[in-house]
């Protein structure tokens, strides 16, 4: 097969979805690669490593959708990508399509076969294209909230650690999973007050188990939420709905009762947020504030650590890849964690709860 993989072209978006190790397994299954000039520009991977590794480089993105039957790539396609994608393409890259329904027509309207890195499955129920880059953004997270904190980047002045004599500053996460414990990881290894609220009570358990009393577990109640926040230096929205969009459990009333300066990080942005008040920004203008609080919102997290980031992310998508591009669609038939990825094909929406999201058929 030829598999194709653009440069990224979403705001501050350094990934590639192609390192050149991935090339090289590629290569060594019989696949030709086509990589646009630069693509790894942003993890120090010039064309010449490309080349080294057997890829064939292009100069434009447009030669790379007219020369491939499957796009690797990292973030969903933008306007001018979707555009580009044909009925006989395979597309494989995040996509978070529930709570982006002109992307989702875009596709539609492509006749393409997408395949969501987000919603395919493993056996134990984790979503594992996912979780590197929720480990990515949920240690992320705390770096993103302690700088906002800072008094000259418009925060309360708290530092999450304290210091001896002085009380640490107080993380809550609401969600813990990936994002949520990796998140939790960080503001533990920072000496921070750590709260974490989670829907599932075999999730708190486990959470108390591991983290030996170092943080405190708290059943996600209305209540409990609101008592938390106002008490909060620092909430991170870590909640996920597999393909759904994500609730608001952080209503624009409760920011009243939050500490001025506070922050809000709403990694959950990218599937359209946690926080009623959260609306998408970039890591070149990654803040803003409504009713004194502080809201990072950046949809894109992990690109800002590219190096890391394209990395695990090629450990978890190389080996689903290689089987799209060995047996095409027959990969998707026989392999139902893969068949759990397939948000569009041929002009329809494949995924459950991406069709009841934005109102289509399945
Ligand atoms: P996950 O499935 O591992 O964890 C989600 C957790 O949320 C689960 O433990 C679940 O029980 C919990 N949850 C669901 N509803 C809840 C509620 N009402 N209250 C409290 N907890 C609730 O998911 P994850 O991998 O940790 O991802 C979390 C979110 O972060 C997703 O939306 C994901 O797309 C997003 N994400 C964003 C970025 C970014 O750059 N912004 C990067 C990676 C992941």
């Amino acid at each position: 097969m030829r598999v194709g993989c653009p440069k990224e072209i979403k705001n501050h978006e350094y990934r590639v979805g192609l390192t050149p190790g991935s090339v090289r397994e590629y290569v060594a299954h019989g696949h030709d690669v086509i990589m646009e000039t630069n693509a790894g520009a942003g993890i120090g991977a010039g064309d010449d490593v490309y080349k080294a590794a057997g890829a064939k480089i292009v100069d434009t993105a447009k030669d790379v959708f007219e020369q491939s039957d499957m796009i690797v790539k990292v973030k969903e396609p933008q306007p001018v990508e979707w555009a580009m994608l044909r009925e006989d393409q395979l597309l494989y890259t995040y996509l978070h399509l529930a709570p982006d329904p002109e992307q989702t027509k875009g596709l539609i309207d492509s006749g393409c076969t997408a395949i969501a890195y987000e919603t395919v499955t493993d056996d134990r129920g984790g979503l594992p294209l996912l979780a590197p880059m929720s480990e990515v953004a949920g240690r992320l997270s705390i770096q993103a909230s302690a700088t906002a904190l800072q008094k000259a980047n418009g925060g309360s002045g708290v530092l999450l650690g304290g210091v001896p004599g002085v009380l640490p500053g107080k993380v809550v996460v609401i969600g813990g999973g990936v994002v949520g414990i990796h998140a939790a990881k960080m503001a533990v290894g920072l000496g921070a007050d750590v709260t974490i609220l989670d829907r599932s009570l075999p999730r708190l358990r486990q959470l108390d188990d591991i983290f030996n009393g170092r943080v405190k577990t708290r059943y996600s109640s209305i209540d409990a939420l609101e008592q938390e926040v106002f008490a909060a230096d620092a909430v991170i929205g870590a909640v996920l709905i597999p393909g759904a969009a994500a609730p608001k459990l952080v209503t624009r009333d409760m920011l009243s009762g939050m500490k001025k300066g506070s922050v809000l990080c709403d990694v959950a942005i990218d599937q359209g947020g946690c926080f009623e008040t959260s609306k998408a920004t970039t890591h070149s203008d990654p803040t803003y504030v409504v009713d004194d609080v502080i809201h990072y919102c950046v949809a894109n997290m992990p690109g800002a650590v590219s190096v890391t980031s394209a990395h695990a992310l090629n450990n978890a998508t190389l080996h689903y890849g290689v089987m799209l591009a060995d047996k095409g669609l027959n990969a998707i038939l026989e392999d139902h964690h893969l068949r759990n990825g397939l948000n569009v094909h041929k002009g329809k929406i494949t995924n459950a709860a991406v069709a009841e999201a934005l109102g289509y058929e399945m």
